[in-house]
């Protein structure tokens, strides 16, 4: 059993009680509020964050305001935008394992994970991010119609970056998703606000240090550490904030795209899933299997396209069941410090309270517990748990869970798979298991979620666009698509 060992950077960063940054100023709230952190494998305390006021909000979008409109900043070339974002990306890297670590104190997730995967993916988004920076276009157009009988015009099409950008983020990836609105943001020219979710803001301060060192002027990256009914609606009412970009819960999502749109701030919402994964009978079921177990247990199934519900060929239904119960069964859980745990906790009581009523709800709806149904402490622990005997239209089938939970139901063909994976108010994620190409390509189009994937599940390159149909959201993330989302069209008529 291999226990990490933490850095001496890593507990220097917690023990000085990180503050927030506005403009150049590391500061604490305005009124001196602070907030506690919890370490979610134990339950302590770990430290105290600022609880920003709404004053305190204004300042950083004026910090950010100005940054955009008047400094240096504002007439940078795409090629010092891109060097910038390559030196920010290389500073990631150089502090890959402190990031890691804070994520894996602050989040409860497993430290070589989040080494491996959250901080690794957030460099190669920058790095990929970095590589636009020089490519953004606009266009010229031949006027169409005689606007004026003898007058020549030409016209072309600016692409102008949006302005000040104010990011909220949710706690399961908090430095991936915090690097997903910030890359296209420091892409394209804007400014950002950025309010992490209450439970993890360490990695998003640690970046905001990384940020400056980089060499960005001031104001362009601003940290507001607080809650989301004082800092979040702060920053989503401030009506200096030209683009919202938010990562969360469709309920909050919902709220927040009603605001943007008094002031018609742009608004871009990547919310909630519910993700089928459909296991046709000619699949390899091994592989299958394993990759369903992974779908739902990977980040103590705290991912929003995480694959919570499994549909399965009946005539295999209780092998697969039976395997992915297996994997589940073996499943170590603990601290996300020790190397050879499967299984951290979840982020906080609040969550483990909240997957235990769904685990209840299946047990008084007299559904089945193939495995799990457990949970434990110190620290959130709720065991990997697959449940069966329910149906299509149960609440543990229909809403989101965001837990260690899979729902697994049989189907007879493929009209009824399509037919069940497509009821459901989400649509992020799929994965089909198939190796029969006719049948894939038959069902891809018809799938309603914003990503399909054959043969696994959760696999996010920089390069494709990633966000949700229906209730999962509004807008993509990653991708040429991102660089749209943060700029704007002008149209320009020049009567020569
Ligand atoms: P949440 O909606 O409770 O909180 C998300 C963020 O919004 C936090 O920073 C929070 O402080 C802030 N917030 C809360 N209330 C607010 C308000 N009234 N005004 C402004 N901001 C407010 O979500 P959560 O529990 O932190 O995260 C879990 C959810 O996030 C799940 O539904 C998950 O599916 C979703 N998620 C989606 C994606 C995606 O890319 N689609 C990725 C990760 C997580």
């Amino acid at each position: 059993m291999a226990i990490a060992t933490l850095l001496p950077a890593t507990t220097a960063f917690i023990q000085r009680a990180p503050r927030m940054l506005i403009g150049a100023e590391w500061v604490e709230a305005a009124d001196g509020q602070t907030m506690p952190l919890h370490n979610p494998a134990t339950g302590e305390q770990l430290c105290v964050v600022p609880r920003a006021t709404v004053e305190d909000v204004d300042r950083a979008v004026l910090a950010a305001r100005q940054a955009f409109d008047d400094s240096p900043w504002s007439r940078t070339r795409p090629r010092e935008r891109q060097n910038l974002l390559w030196k920010l990306a290389d500073l990631m890297q150089r502090d890959a394992e402190l990031l890691a670590q804070l994520e894996c104190l602050n989040n409860g997730k497993s430290a070589a994970v989040a080494q491996a995967m959250d901080v690794q993916l957030a460099i190669d988004f920058l790095r990929y991010m970095a590589g636009w920076a020089t490519k953004i276009e606009g266009s010229s157009v031949e006027v169409s119609v005689p606007l004026m009988p003898d007058q020549q015009f030409h016209s072309f099409i600016r692409r102008e970056a949006v302005g000040v950008v104010g990011a909220i983020v949710a706690w399961n990836f908090p430095l991936l998703l915090a690097c997903w609105k910030l890359g296209p943001a420091l892409a394209t020219g804007c400014t950002m606000v950025l309010k992490p979710a209450d439970e993890t803001p360490l990695t998003a301060l640690k970046l905001a240090e990384l940020v400056q060192e980089a060499g960005y002027p001031d104001g362009v990256f601003n940290v507001v550490t607080g809650t989301g009914i004082t800092a979040g609606a702060a920053l989503t009412h401030n009506p200096r904030v030209d683009k919202l970009t938010f990562t969360g819960s469709t309920a909050v999502g919902k709220e927040i795209g009603k605001i943007a749109m008094d002031n018609m701030t742009r608004v871009t919402l990547e919310l909630g899933g519910k993700s089928p994964t459909i296991v046709m009978a000619d699949a390899d079921l091994g592989s299958a299997a394993a990759g369903a177990a992974s779908a739902i247990f990977f980040n103590q199934g705290q991912v929003c396209c995480a694959g919570s519900r499994l549909y399965v060929q009946r005539k295999h239904f209780d092998n697969v069941v039976a395997d992915i119960a297996g994997i589940a069964n073996a499943m170590k859980l603990g601290s996300g410090l020790d190397a050879s745990v499967d299984m951290g906790p979840l982020i906080s009581a609040r969550q483990q309270e909240r997957v235990w009523r769904y685990i209840e709800m299946g047990r008084d709806s007299g559904a089945t517990l193939a495995c799990g149904g457990e949970r434990f402490g110190p620290g959130y622990f709720v065991k990997p748990t697959v449940i069966v005997d329910v149906d299509q239209q149960h609440s543990l089938v229909q809403e989101e869970i965001f837990g260690p939970v899979l729902v697994a139901i049989p189907f007879d063909d493929e009209a009824d798979a399509l037919r069940m994976a497509n009821d459901s108010p989400y649509g992020l994620g799929a994965s089909i298991w198939s190796n029969d190409l006719a049948a894939v390509h038959r069902m891809i189009p018809r799938i309603k979620s914003g990503s399909v994937w054959v043969n696994c599940h959760s696999a996010l390159d920089p390069a494709l666009p990633f966000g949700g149909y229906k209730m999962s959201g509004v807008g993509r993330e990653m991708g040429y698509a991102a660089i749209e989302h943060y700029t704007e069209l002008k149209s320009v008529l020049i009567k020569l």
